[in-house]
């Protein structure tokens, strides 16, 4: 997998800057050194919690997908595999088509026969057999014979071509060719799909409607596929009501679980609801306890550094490893993953994300949807990145590396242009509604109208 390969399409998309900036920049960097960043890293070393080192997003992936294998595997009937990853190689029984046959209606004949043929001077056959789809010939084809034969119709023994019905004529019982016809013409050959013993589909392969015809073809009525992911979302906050729930005073509505469980279906998971517990430590605790005999958790909220946030003392309580904290990203700044040591199999991963709604679905994005994929036996863990042309300027202010929300248009020329859908505010549900991507762009810099940038392609652009 090739980890790095935001910082690869970031750099080539990183605008130039001018004198005067450069050295502002340095002024700036100059002040950092000597004054800003002494002072800030004196306040900050007396809060224990942002000791830990911001890394960066493929460090923090790189770190996530060491710890999480490919689950095992299950059978299922073919009609309930569409979506599914195939758990192993599958190599041809057959050849197919297993006979040459035709791939039109119309007469089977030796081309020796039609040699010279003319309209002037057509080649004379007797008709002396019929073949239609699904019926052989009982008798072979000899010189100066043609059999009437139909679409998917087996060649007779003898015969090594076809010439359309509509390509000649008839008198009682003799067929009339007005021209040469080649060895092979309007014949499918044996084994022109597939041959027998020759490898046809690859393990990890997204199962999509022509494998299911492929699979069909030779004779698997049951598939083996890699189990679905299990995967516990558990949503936390004293604010955080649930559907059917009413609220209260200071309260909002839980849209965190749908979103992920979304999120979490389209991965290829299988979404295993943990409700929502309020900001008290037994809580969490309990309700990750439930979630325990799931293949990966996620929260969301409860895991900055806030005196309300438990979810990482709860996941210390389980034995929980933690392997990442703070990523170089806006939005979504603290997230952890950890993994929980369980008896009889691998460890469980978690993913705390942060509660606000777009961070917690960008951060799905970037470090649980591979995971979830590395789990579910896929191939392909990363979603496709296009290069579009900014349609207005984009900016990033702040260091952090930054994964805007943009829409994505069409061009004529069949490339994309992106567009910010608005206020990047992580708060804003609504500007992932009519997102289309996430555009990559370093910190402290701007895409300006015209220029490329990266994007990572959430979805279909319509
Ligand atoms: P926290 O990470 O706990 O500081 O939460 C950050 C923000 O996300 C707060 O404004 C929360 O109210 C909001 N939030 C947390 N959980 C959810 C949720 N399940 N649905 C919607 N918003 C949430
Ligand atoms: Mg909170």
């Amino acid at each position: 997998m090739p980890l790095g390969w935001y910082d690869l399409k970031v750099a080539a998309a990183r605008p130039r800057v001018g004198d005067e900036a450069v050295k502002r920049k340095t002024l700036n960097a100059a002040f950092d050194v000597f004054v800003r960043i002494p002072l800030v890293a004196k306040a900050l070393a007396r809060t224990p919690c942002y000791n830990a080192r911001m890394i960066s997003v493929e460090e923090a992936l790189e770190r996530i997908l060491a710890r999480v294998g490919t689950l095992g595997e299950e059978q299922v009937p073919l009609t309930r595999a569409l979506g599914r990853v195939l758990a192993h190689a599958v190599s041809s029984t057959l050849d197919l088509p297993p006979w040459p046959n035709s791939s039109m209606d119309g007469y089977a004949l030796r081309s020796a026969d039609a040699t010279g043929a003319s309209t002037k001077s057509p080649a004379r056959l007797e008709i002396a057999g019929r073949i239609a789809a699904g019926h052989v010939a009982d008798k072979p084809l000899t010189a100066g014979q043609a059999f009437r034969i139909f679409t998917g119709g087996p060649l007779p023994d003898g015969a090594d071509s076809v010439i359309p019905q509509e390509e000649v004529t008839t008198e009682g019982t003799t067929l009339l060719v007005a021209r040469p016809v080649k060895a092979g013409e309007f014949v499918r050959p044996r084994g022109e799909d597939m041959r027998a013993g020759e490898s046809v589909l690859e393990r990890g392969r997204l199962i999509g409607p022509a494998e299911l015809g492929l699979l069909a073809a030779l004779g698997h009525a049951q598939v083996r596929v890699v189990r679905k992911p299990r995967v516990g979302i558990l949503s936390t906050g004293d604010e955080i009501v649930d559907l059917g729930g009413l609220l209260g005073p200071g309260q909002i509505p839980n849209s965190n679980t749908y979103s992920l469980t979304g999120q979490v279906i389209e991965a290829g998971g299988e979404p295993v609801p943990l409700g929502v517990a309020p900001d008290r430590l037994e809580e969490i605790e309990a309700r990750f306890r439930w979630g325990l005999g799931c293949d990966l958790l996620i929260s969301s909220a409860g895991v900055s550094v806030g005196e309300h946030d438990f979810v990482k003392a709860a996941l210390e309580k389980l034995g929980a490893e933690q392997h990442l904290w703070l990523v170089n990203m806006r939005p979504g700044k603290p997230i952890a993953f950890a993994t929980i040591p369980s008896t009889g199999k691998g460890a469980l991963p978690v993913f705390a994300l942060p509660g606000n709604p777009v961070s917690a679905m960008v951060t799905f994005e970037l470090f649980v949807r591979p995971a979830l994929r590395r789990l579910g036996g896929h191939a392909r863990l990363q979603r496709p990145v296009v290069q579009a042309r900014a349609l207005a300027a984009i900016p990033n202010p702040g260091r952090r590396r930054g994964f805007l929300r943009v829409a994505l248009t069409a061009d004529e020329s069949g490339g994309y242009g992106a567009r910010l859908t608005g206020d990047q505010s992580s708060g804003i549900l609504r500007s992932m509604v009519a997102a289309d991507g996430l555009a990559v762009i370093p910190g402290d810099s701007t895409i300006a109208a015209g220029e490329m940038v990266p994007v990572i392609l959430l979805r279909e652009v319509r």
